[in-house]
């Protein structure tokens, strides 16, 4: 077997894959990209949290243009998990409508993005439909 490679450095694999943030030490705000302050409160200690693997969807956009070689229609969502709100895609579901709604339950998923000359395996992260 392979290695695997996280796409997005927050997203932890192995047997139970989850996001991780950084939490303002100074007023818990959470973010997923390196950040030297807070943007509530300035503070500049953040300490590593998981993130729950499951959530609700806030928001969503049925996306049908994109560039080149990425496939449409995908679900662009805002996945509110216990409070952290996640950017991702809804995987494994139909992109219209009629199967998207805000408030479904969902869960995080991964997939594979391709495995590249040395057998490592990109993965990345969605939400799927939590039935
Ligand atoms: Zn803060």
């Amino acid at each position: 077997m392979g290695q695997q490679i996280a796409h997005v450095d927050y997203l932890a694999l192995g047997d139970e894959p989850h996001l991780v943030a950084h939490e303002c030490m100074g007023c818990g705000a959470r973010y997923f990209d390196r950040r030297n302050a807070c943007a509530g409160c300035f503070g500049t200690e953040f300490r590593s949290v998981d993130v729950p693997t499951t959530g609700e969807v806030r928001a969503f956009t049925i996306v049908s243009l994109a560039a080149p070689g990425i496939p449409v229609p995908f679900v662009a969502a805002v996945v509110d998990c216990d409070g952290t709100s996640v950017r991702g895609n809804l995987i494994n579901v139909e992109p219209d409508a009629d199967h998207v709604a805000t408030g479904m339950k969902v869960r995080l998923a991964t997939y594979s993005l391709g495995v590249d000359e040395a057998g490592t395996e990109a993965v990345g992260f969605g939400f799927e439909p939590l039935s």
